[in-house]
Formats: C-alpha cells, structure tokens, sequence
C-alpha cells in the first residue's frame, strides 16, 4: 500500500532539519541502495530511513505504525537470513551511521562501551585500543557489534570474555510498545524491562524492537598483547594414511587429523580462541585422487607470541601428532586487537556511494561498504550515484 501513504506525511518525515534519508513516492531513488548479504530476490523496501539519531527511528517507526508498513532494521546488512528486510513496501530503517562511542569508566572492573547500534567490531576496537581495552567480537572488521551481539556473538576471545550476550550490559531499545502510533525509547538490563533483555540476548535482532545502543563490557588488554597463530595441513584424497612415494597424507590422514586437531582446541585454556576452515577441491594433478583437502587452523592467543605456552600447544599440533603441518606455526603479536583488526583481517573498501554490486576482488571477506556520515549531514551535497 504505498499508494496510500500520504505525501505531505512522507515530506514530513523527510523534513530536511532532519538528516533522513528516505525514498518514498516523492523520493529520488539513491536510498535504495543497501549492500546486503542475500537479499531475497526482488524483495524492495518502500521507504530506506538513514537515521542518525535514536528519534530518526523512532519517527520511522510512528510513520510505519501510521501506515501500517512492516519495519526493518540493519546495520551492516550482514545477516545471513534475510532478517534484515520486508516484502516489498516496507520501512527499512539503517542504522549504519548511528556511530556513538562512550567510554564508561566506571561501569565495571574495567569500564564499558556504549556503542551506536552501527558500529563494526572495527570501529568498536579502535574505540577499546585508545583507552586500553578490548570488547568481546567475531573475527571479521566489517561485522556489527550490535547483529553479532544479540545473536549469540562467537568470537577469537570467547573462551575469556565470554559470548556477546554475555558482554551485553544494557539496551536502549525504540519499540511501538507506547501504543499505536508513538514509537519510544526504553532501556532494558537486569534492572529495567528484563524480560526484553533476555529476549534480546541470543534472540537475535530484527524481533523486539530497533536498538539505539548497546552497552558492553570492556576488558583489559593482556600483558604482552595479542597473538595471531596460524597452521595448515594437507593431503589427497588417496584411501591411504599416508604415501611415501607422493609424501601426501590421503583420506585416511584426514580422518586421523579430525581426532587429532579436534582432542588438541579441546585442551586449550580460555587464553586461546579460534576456528578452523576444513575444505576440498577437485584437483586433476597426479598422485591427488581427483581432490586435495586442507585444513587451516587460526587462533587468537591472550598473550605474546614468545609465550612458551603457545608456542608448546601449536607444536604439539603441528609436529607431535601422526599428522604433521604442511605449513611451520605462524605467529604475529599485536599490542592491541585494534591493529589486527585494521592490519591484517579483512580489508574494507571505501565508497564514495553506494553502488550496487562490490568490486570483484582477490581476498576477503563478504560484501561490506563505508558510508559516509556527512553526506547525509549535508544533503545536498551528495555525489551522483557511481
Ligand atoms: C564477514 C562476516 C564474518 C562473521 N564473523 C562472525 C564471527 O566471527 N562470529 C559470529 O558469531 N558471527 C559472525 N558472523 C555472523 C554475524 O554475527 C551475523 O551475520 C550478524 O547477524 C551480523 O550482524 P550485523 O549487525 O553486522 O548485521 P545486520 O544485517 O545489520 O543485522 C543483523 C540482524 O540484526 C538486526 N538488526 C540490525 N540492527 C538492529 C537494530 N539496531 N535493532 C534491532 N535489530 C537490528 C537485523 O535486522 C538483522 O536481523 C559473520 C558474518 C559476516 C558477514
């Protein structure tokens, strides 16, 4: 039913004193722009809000209750399941410039975060790095801390820190839940509103209502810093162990690495957090089978890489086992997460705008883009679409 929102509603809400971004009947069509992980085919929502600050949402939602729209909400638009958008028509509010950093020192042991409901776990650990701390978060750069956060949250410093859900401290939330058209903000923690707490955490996003912010612990720093370390193995997918003449493990090699390298991350200690890529690939080269297989094994260790006990744990898996390394452990020290996450994670490309498909590229990780705040900041001086 766009056909039936009215346009003075849709001037007002576009009300240029307020930096929304919205493409209505009246609007100009650059707003529909959104870098999503797939999007279900042909799905298009009415209205894209670009809000800024927590009453652009709750402005968003009053409009999509007055016009009964169905809402949706991204940030970094990197969810897997589509929760990020509605069948055509809809009011798909990003809050991907919403970039509030707080330190707050005192909240616990080691302080806090409120962070903006669009920050990624990048911005989020330059914030920690410049006050010597670091939050709980996935591996990648470009994620949300909000998406991963309230969806479970698995990550390199789970084992210490804990999972998302566990680092979350409060939320502030804009539901309709003040009645019909009057969207309002509500904290919810373990004092205020706990039934919607918990249902935020691990519930996932997309549910309960549109998070404005999200205050998380902060923790700190190991002494000596962060390690990165890393290995690989390899084979064919000859029925053998292992083939002296070809020196290639086979199937049989696989199967005794998965006890191997599984019984060995069951041994660690919370210091160490990682995962591991196990894949094949059908190969014609000779002595191969028809297919090779690797298995990559990367971890995040709380400490220096001159650490005797990382360096005894990845040599009891990369030389002691029955199956050894293809590749010698690697190891690179970071002093703070922040410049692993900047240096050597997955790279971001800048856009000036938002242009459709990603550029193709050698390495990294799923689609993800920088917006730029001011454009939006000031309207009128936004570059033509690419
Ligand atoms: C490259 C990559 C690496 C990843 N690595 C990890 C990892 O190491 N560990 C791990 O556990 N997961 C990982 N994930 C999965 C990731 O945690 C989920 O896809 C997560 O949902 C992404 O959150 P987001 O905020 O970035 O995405 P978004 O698509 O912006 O949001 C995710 C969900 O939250 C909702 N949402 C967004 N903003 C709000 C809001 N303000 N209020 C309410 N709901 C909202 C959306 O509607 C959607 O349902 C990875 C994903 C990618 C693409």
């Amino acid at each position: 039913g766009l056909e039936k929102v009215a346009t003075t509603d849709v001037a007002l809400l576009n009300n240029a004193s307020r930096p929304l971004c919205v493409d209505g009947p009246t609007g100009d069509g650059g707003c529909f722009d959104a870098v999503r992980n797939n999007p279900l085919n042909g799905w298009k929502p009415g209205f894209v809000v670009w809000a800024l600050v927590s009453s652009d949402v709750t402005a968003a939602i009053a409009f999509a209750m007055r016009h009964t729209l169905c809402v949706s909400v991204l940030g970094t638009g990197h969810d897997f399941l589509n929760r990020h958008s509605c069948p055509t028509g809809g009011v798909l509010i990003r809050t991907t410039l919403m970039k509030e950093v707080t330190f707050l020192p005192n909240t616990t042991a080691h302080g806090a975060f409120r962070f903006g409901p669009g920050l990624t776990f990048s911005e989020a650990h330059k914030a920690a790095a410049n006050v010597n701390r670091v939050v709980a978060s996935g591996w990648a750069s470009t994620v949300g801390i909000l998406g991963w956060s309230i969806g479970g949250g698995h990550g390199p410093f789970g084992p210490k820190y804990g999972l998302g859900v566990d680092n979350i401290i409060s939320l502030e939330v804009a539901t309709s839940r003040y009645g019909a058209g009057r969207g309002a903000v509500v904290v919810a923690n373990s004092t205020y509103n706990w039934d919607l707490f918990q249902a935020l955490r691990g519930g996932g996003g997309s549910t309960w209502g549109v998070v404005v912010s999200i205050t998380v612990r902060a923790h700190p720093i190991p002494t000596g810093g962060f390690t990165v370390a890393k290995t690989a193995f390899v084979g064919s997918f000859c029925d053998e162990v292992y083939n002296p003449e070809t020196k290639l493990y086979g199937r049989g090699g696989l199967g005794l690495l998965t006890g191997q390298a599984f019984d060995w991350m069951l041994g660690l200690n919370s210091n160490f957090g990682g995962l591991s890529y196990w894949w094949a690939q059908r190969t014609d080269k000779p002595g191969f089978c028809g297919a090779n297989w690797t298995v990559w094994i990367q971890y995040a260790y709380l400490g220096p890489p001159n650490s005797s006990e990382l360096t005894a744990s990845f040599d009891l898996l990369t030389t002691q086992g029955d199956i050894k390394a293809a590749l010698p452990a690697y190891y690179k020290g970071y002093a703070n997460w922040f410049e692993y996450v900047d240096g050597d994670c997955e790279p971001i490309y800048p856009w000036p705008w938002l242009a459709g498909a990603p550029p193709q590229r050698p390495i990294g990780g799923l689609p993800s883009a920088l917006v730029d705040r001011e454009m939006f900041e000031a309207r009128n001086q936004r570059p033509a679409a690419a």
